[in-house]
């Protein structure tokens, strides 16, 4: 049997690599930064989710200690046997307050929250309306649940509003949205959404793990770019992305739908609780970002810059205002030789094609941080200019 087996794998593995799908994984042996060592070359960074450089923050790695000091390295417990510190709920108060909700609840990752969100809310009398691009973690969850799916085209309100006619006889309905658009850098159109939600009586969901702490005047996220705060019942965020990038999600919004997800959603019930050091430094993420905006506003800078300078150099990107930047290759292959021959050059960027993107929209996508200086922006604008040429994209 086992070789069998085996033989099975290893047909499967061929045909990811002869897809040219196998993802290899680069080994980063520094801090995450926004310069990072590959094989003993230190390399600028634009491809992580570092978005306010606070993944390796002296005071997100003091706090880190101090808990790790004052509360022990790891729970070994669940939240409701014997997993909850005083550090938790504070964390949870933090991001409430942060996002003005009225509850919040921690899981060991937003896979989870959004995991666990669906299935303890809703049954099959009721009905989920979900964008087409939506995070792999939000349509594991729909599968989750019991509930009647409907999908709508990214961000195409005629589509929801159809959605939504359908899923009129539903006992309740939810709509459910990334509030960013990984592969784009595109923010979801929230105000029309929940103008569509109180006309068809819906319920709104919005993951924001790539909007929490820095996107909205006060870095509240897309709820607050968008102007809708209050208006969606559920949010759902991380903090490995912008808050110190080491791992842990939450759910947050009105205190029933908390208070029965602390009841029966499943990977909160059945998973460990977050480990001390990350709970003391993801409090601190919150204080740093509430209390100064220099990390945002320098991450804005960098945007505005990078994206006004490309453009510039005669690259084709997908225009908008988020620190997620698509340079648009179209073809496949130019993006793995673009990807590559930048890292020659010191640029550590990625390439995306079919099917993580449609099929001749391949891109490569740049991230900018808060930890980029004007001087490291303008060397990649430099080394994007010399493999553009090269390559005859410009
Ligand atoms: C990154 C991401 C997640 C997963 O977050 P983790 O905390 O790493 O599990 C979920 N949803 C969206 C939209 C994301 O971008």
């Amino acid at each position: 049997m086992l070789g069998d087996f085996k033989n099975y794998l290893s047909n499967s593995l061929n045909q990811i690599k002869e897809e040219g799908l196998y993802k290899d994984e680069r080994i980063i042996t520094s801090p995450q930064s926004g310069s990072v060592t590959v094989k003993s070359q230190k390399v600028l960074n634009f491809c992580s989710n570092n978005y306010l450089g606070l993944s390796s923050h002296p005071e997100i790695i003091e706090a880190a200690k101090k808990a790790l000091v004052t509360h022990g390295f790891g729970m070994s417990s669940v939240r409701f046997i014997c997993g909850t510190q005083d550090l938790h709920k504070e964390l949870e108060k933090k991001i409430s307050k942060f996002l003005e909700t009225e509850d919040t609840i921690l899981y060991a990752a937003a896979f989870d929250a959004n995991g666990g969100v669906f299935e303890p809310l809703l049954t099959d009398q009721d009905a989920i309306i979900s964008d087409e691009l939506n995070h792999a973690s939000i349509i594991d969850g729909v599968r989750l649940c019991k509930a009647k799916r409907y999908r709508y085209k990214n961000s195409n309100m005629l589509d929801l509003e159809d959605q939504l006619k359908k899923a009129q006889n539903s006992r309740f309905r939810i709509i459910v949205t990334d509030g960013v658009f990984s592969m784009d850098g595109f923010i979801a159109k929230l105000d029309k959404i929940c103008d569509l939600a109180d006309k068809y009586k819906a319920l709104v969901m919005v993951d924001d793990c790539h909007a929490t702490g820095f996107v909205g005047a006060r870095g509240k996220g897309t709820i607050e770019h968008c102007n809708v705060m209050g208006r969606v019942d559920i949010i759902t965020g991380t903090l490995g992305k912008a808050l110190g990038g080491a791992m842990g999600g939450f759910t947050s919004g009105r205190k029933e739908i908390i208070e029965i997800l602390r009841q029966k959603s499943r990977p909160y019930l059945f998973s460990n609780s977050l480990a001390p050091s990350i709970v003391g430094a993801g409090i601190k993420a919150f204080q740093i970002i509430e209390n100064n905006n220099s990390f945002k506003n320098k991450l804005d800078e960098n945007t505005n810059y990078f994206r006004r300078k490309i453009k510039q150099l005669g690259f084709e990107i997908k225009d908008g205002t988020h620190p997620i930047v698509p340079i648009m290759l179209f073809d496949a292959k130019t993006s793995q030789k673009f990807a590559h021959q930048l890292l020659k050059h010191g640029v550590y960027v990625v390439g995306f094609f079919y099917p993580v993107v449609p099929k001749d929209l391949a891109r490569i996508r740049v991230q900018l941080s808060a930890s980029h200086s004007i001087k490291d922006i303008d060397f990649a604008l430099d080394c994007f200019k010399k493999v553009g040429s090269n390559l005859g994209v410009i």
